[in-house]
């Protein structure tokens, strides 16, 4: 499992209509030790899928440095594991053949592949499901099989950008248990980004309060954990 160091980072993007640019985020200093469950809370705008995109790589940061467990974030890579609010799981593909598909990217072999895809789908509550297709499923449980599949290939950061947000009240409850009981499991570095303020104190150790326009950081808050009602 990885740690994450954010350093002034700050991201631009163009500004057509306006021909200035808008600054999404504005030197943004984060530690995120290993195996910690950290949340990024903030309004509409105020950069969150910003801040995920530049942690998978899926974009670079204007200025600034992005180090996972000591190395800059050149790309997106099997470090890091994402989940995002909507499915992106293949349709023609099985729960199962969907969680091996990340597999096959990194040459694990074919056996291998299918006795960890069944482990990581019992991980997530899906054993008797594996053969089902993802319309043959509940959102929730598509949720469950692309956060198997991120697991799967056993990144040392998981990222979440608002993984339920799509899901009804009741789904979104018990798959935030789910999530805490398999963080707690697997001990990986969670960040997880979301506009619930409740979703963020409830999963969260920790809980970075972003603002908009630019997107800073204006506080991290710790939350006592003692006070988990379960
Ligand atoms: P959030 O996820 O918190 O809603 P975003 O990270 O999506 O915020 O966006 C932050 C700000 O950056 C917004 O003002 C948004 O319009 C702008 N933005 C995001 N991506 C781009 C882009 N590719 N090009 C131009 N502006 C962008
Ligand atoms: P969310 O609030 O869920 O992050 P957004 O509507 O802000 O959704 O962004 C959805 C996608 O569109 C993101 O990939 C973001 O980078 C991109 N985006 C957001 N604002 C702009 C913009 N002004 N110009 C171009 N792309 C944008």
């Amino acid at each position: 499992t990885a740690h994450i160091s954010l350093r002034g980072v700050t991201k631009k993007f163009p500004d057509r209509r306006n021909r200035t640019e808008l600054t999404a985020l504005d030197g943004i200093d984060l530690d995120v030790a290993a195996g910690e469950f950290v949340v990024v809370v903030g309004p509409s705008g105020c950069g969150k899928s910003t801040l995920l995109d530049l942690l998978g790589g899926l974009t670079t940061p204007t200025s600034g440095r992005i180090l996972v467990d000591g190395k800059p974030v050149t790309g997106p890579g099997l470090d890091r594991g994402t989940v995002f609010q909507q499915y992106a799981l293949l349709p023609w593909r099985t729960a199962q053949g969907n969680v091996e598909f990340g597999l096959e990217a990194v040459g694990v072999p074919r056996r291998e592949r299918a006795e960890r895809a069944r482990e990581f789908l019992d991980l997530v509550g899906l054993t008797g499901f594996e053969h089902r297709h993802p319309h043959e499923l509940s959102g929730g449980m598509r949720q469950r099989v692309a956060i198997a599949r991120s697991l799967a290939y056993d990144p040392g950061v998981l990222l979440m950008d608002e993984p339920f947000a799509a899901l009804d009240a009741q789904t979104r409850e018990s798959l935030q248990d789910e999530l805490l009981r398999i963080w707690e499991r697997t001990g990986k570095t969670v960040v997880f980004i979301t506009h619930g303020i409740e979703e963020a104190v409830y999963l969260g150790q920790r809980v970075a309060v972003l603002t908009s326009r630019p997107g800073r950081l204006k506080r991290v808050v710790p939350i006592d954990l003692g006070a988990r009602a379960d």
